[in-house]
């Protein structure tokens, strides 16, 4: 996965543009912190969200898991910080048990509407499968800089979900390698929480019945279904 280019500062043109755009909309920006998140999108063919400008903040930084079966099943765990969403694909998905360590590789910034998405990328798209909420709710900084922390790769947080809560942490192993580990707290476990709760935190569908309802393709729907037997609900 190549890392976004940044503008080169020895060109001032871009550099100005930048500075421009930056201060009217950081989202919509050809060169903002979306800029990756729009280009591998075509907002005529996904229904995934184009960013909107001037959300109006909320009191709490909210936070999504999205279950998404792309090419591979896996886990989008998103932070919100600084008016996007920070991104990490986590393809075992969040242990509960501290002495799992689970690898997650960090991916472009999401825009903040992308936390309502449920539904189905369409087949040749960016990211084409079903993608479920699998958890949501609000996070807290344990720091008191966020971006020192993530200039360090160290951050420490709290997560008040649905299904996670308690203390976390988010370790950088090499460049956009990271490590989320469960810290030892009363909501540490040794309860499989990928498989005792595989449904959408939003609508309690399976993968299957959101890319049934969602228009997914023949393919797409077996791949949702086979990625549900691989996490079956105890529930049923
Ligand atoms: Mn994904």
């Amino acid at each position: 996965m190549a890392a976004p280019k940044k503008p080169q500062a020895s060109n001032p043109t871009r550099s100005r543009a930048e500075k421009k755009s930056r201060s009217q909309s950081p989202g919509l920006s050809k060169f903002g912190k979306l800029a990756e998140y729009n280009r591998r999108r075509r907002f005529d063919v996904t229904p995934e969200p184009a960013p909107r400008a001037g959300r109006a903040r909320s009191e709490a930084l909210e936070f999504v898991i999205q279950k998404h079966r792309a090419s591979s099943l896996h886990y989008d765990f998103r932070l919100e910080h600084d008016g996007v969403m920070l991104s990490w694909a986590v393809p075992k998905g969040p242990s509960l048990d501290p002495a799992n360590k689970r690898f997650a590789m960090q991916t472009e910034d999401h825009p903040i509407e992308y936390n309502q998405f449920e539904g189905v990328i369409p087949e040749g798209e960016y990211g084409g499968g079903t993608v479920m909420i699998w958890d949501r709710g609000t996070w807290e900084p344990e720091v008191d800089d966020v971006d020192r922390a993530l200039a360090k790769g160290d951050l420490k947080f709290t997560l008040h979900g649905q299904k996670l809560r308690g203390s976390w942490v988010l370790v950088r192993m090499r460049q956009r390698q990271w490590l989320l580990i469960k810290h030892r707290d009363k909501a540490a476990s040794t309860i499989d929480i990928i498989a005792a709760k595989p449904r959408s935190a939003v609508s309690r569908r399976t993968l299957a019945g959101i890319a049934q309802s969602a228009g997914a393709s023949p393919r797409q729907l077996a791949q949702a279904k086979e990625a549900d037997a691989s996490t079956p609900d105890p529930s049923t």
